[in-house]
């Protein structure tokens, strides 16, 4: 696990979706060292959609053999549907108040990785030096923070997705909200023997080791007690120079949109926005500033790396010329909007649950 690695160029990344082995897959997925995909920071960021991934695995397998990757394809178009549908609200408590709630801060031996829980220690430890964690270490971090040490899952996730290189803001707040019993009908809690069994740990007498009626929901251990207030901030890279023809075609890239085939042959100035605004509302690490801006100088050929915010660069003389996809993140752009490649575009607006939603869009694979 620890020696994951997630290469830049287009087509190593294709490569990637062609090995995926969709059995292999179903099997062991919830294990740490079972055969996920590692595409999510391709995903997430815009540079592969969604039905390009089902697509390719799905020459090679069948629609039965395929299912529960589909299926997990499909959830992150499920949160993106509900952030359509809801937009801001999904950094609120979306469906019932998290309870009960402590306080708003982190617990300070989850950001030092010393909870005393080796699976998630680790699991955090990898968090810092690669930039990704498996999907059910990221729930045993959030049962942790917010259903034994009983913080809100806000800061919490805001220092996750401070950390992810596939920081998705829909899948990151309403996962979390989801393990906190905010956006769920019912809290998601683990013990030990549940977490050594998919972390390959073999700990006992931690304060997990019990069985489920026993775990410790009403009283915060020790451990778990001391918090800190999070101070996340973004450091952006200098602006290249920007020369722009007056009637030349201007393309937006940002850091959910970094699609090397979109307009590719076209002519036009290509530019890699990074809006100040939006980072300090939302803060990512160097790893994962460094991260964008490396995907999108080695496939996307001339683009320029501009840190401002769209108001302040453009013109809305210049509206006709800008070309951008659609995304929740940028409804204050002017200009030619394309929709983004979805799974299935006629099914839009809010389900209320996952299930609700996968029964709409099953039939189309
Ligand atoms: C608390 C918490 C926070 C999360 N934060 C993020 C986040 O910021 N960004 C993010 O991309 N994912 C997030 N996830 C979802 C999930 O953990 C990751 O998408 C997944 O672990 C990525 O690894 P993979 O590509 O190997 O996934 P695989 O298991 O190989 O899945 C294939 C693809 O399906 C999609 N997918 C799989 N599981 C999920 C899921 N539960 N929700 C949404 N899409 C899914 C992803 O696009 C993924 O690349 C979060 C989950 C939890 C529990």
């Amino acid at each position: 696990m620890n020696d994951i690695e997630f290469p830049i160029a287009y087509q190593d990344i294709i490569t990637r979706i062609e090995n995926i082995h969709p059995i292999q897959y179903a099997k062991t997925r919830n294990y740490l060292s079972g055969a996920v995909s590692y595409l999510s920071p391709y995903i997430a960021r815009g540079i592969i959609s969604l039905p390009l991934v089902a697509n390719l695995v799905l020459k090679k397998f069948t629609r039965f053999e395929a299912e529960k990757f589909l299926q997990e394809l499909a959830w992150r178009e499920y949160f993106q549907r509900v952030w359509q549908a809801k937009g801001d609200a999904i950094f609120t408590d979306l469906k019932q108040p998290q309870v009960p709630v402590k306080h708003q801060q982190i617990p300070t031996a989850l950001i030092e990785a010393n909870t005393g829980i080796e699976g998630i220690d680790t699991a955090i430890e990898h968090l810092y030096e690669t930039g990704y964690m498996h999907n059910h270490a990221r729930m045993y971090t959030a049962m942790l923070t917010c259903n034994i040490a009983q913080a809100h899952w806000l800061a919490p996730a805001q220092w996750m997705y401070y950390h992810l290189l596939d920081g998705d803001l829909a899948s990151n707040m309403l996962s979390w909200q989801w393990v906190a019993g905010a956006f769920s009908s019912k809290k998601y809690v683990a013990n030990q023997e549940n977490i050594n069994r998919y972390t390959n740990t073999h700990q006992t007498e931690t304060f997990l080791d019990c069985d489920y009626d026993n775990l410790p929901l009403e009283h915060i251990p020790e451990v778990l007690l001391s918090t800190t207030p999070v101070h996340l901030q973004t450091t952006l890279p200098e602006s290249d120079t920007l020369t722009m023809a007056p009637e030349e075609k201007i393309f937006i890239y940002n850091a959910y949109n970094l699609d090397p085939l979109w307009h590719k042959d076209e002519k036009g100035t290509r530019i890699l926005l990074l809006e100040p605004t939006l980072y300090a509302r939302f803060p990512v690490s160097k790893k994962v500033i460094d991260f964008i801006i490396s995907i999108a100088r080695t496939n996307i050929p001339d683009i320029k790396i501009i840190v401002a915010d769209f108001k302040d660069i453009f013109q809305p003389s210049q509206k006709n010329n800008i070309y951008y996809k659609e995304h929740p993140l940028n409804t204050h752009y002017s200009g030619n909007e394309a929709p983004r490649d979805w799974l299935c575009a006629s099914v839009t607006g809010y389900f209320p649950s996952f299930f609700n939603f996968w029964k709409k869009i099953q039939n189309k694979f």
